[in-house]
């Protein structure tokens, strides 16, 4: 097994919430967090199907869930209501500008950013947890913006 240190995180998560330690659900946390970029649910259940996986649709959304829970997987929506994945294991945070016309995410790591919700919560006299912060954005260069549509 290729992350043996995620797989580590993830049995003791498991573990401790009393969820069952099945083969199938580090077949999904091994695609996860292989996979190039953001992908939905669905994205990667296609894909390990290719790859001749005999896991199931639901074992693929269920495990999802219980890998962003545990912090080896962030979650994202990008303002089209459909929730997106990405590995954070090993990763910087970051975020995203997303084009509004083609679809581009450019990831983006700005320490202003990371700061603001900090005090913020301090401020308001909570202790900060998470936040999300997208923006939404156009290609200034029309030919650029219709090549390349990625999600
Ligand atoms: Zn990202
Ligand atoms: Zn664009």
């Amino acid at each position: 097994m290729k992350n043996k240190q995620a797989e580590d995180i993830f049995r003791n998560f498991l573990r401790a919430g009393k969820n069952r330690i099945t083969p199938e659900r580090f077949e999904v946390l091994e695609a996860a967090l292989e996979y190039e970029g953001h992908f939905g649910a669905d994205d990667l259940y296609i894909l390990m199907k290719n790859f001749k996986s005999r896991v199931s649709r639901a074992t693929v959304y269920k495990t999802l869930e219980l890998l962003a829970q545990c912090d080896l997987l962030s979650k994202r929506n990008f303002g089209d209501n459909i929730n997106r994945f990405e590995s954070s294991f090993k990763r910087q945070i970051h975020d995203h500008l997303i084009c509004v016309d083609c679809g581009k995410i450019i990831e983006f790591a700005d320490p202003r950013i990371k700061q603001l919700p900090e005090e913020i919560s301090e401020d308001l006299g909570f202790n900060f947890e998470s936040y999300s912060f997208n923006i939404f954005a156009r290609c200034k260069d029309p030919k650029k913006c219709k090549q390349s549509r990625e999600r």
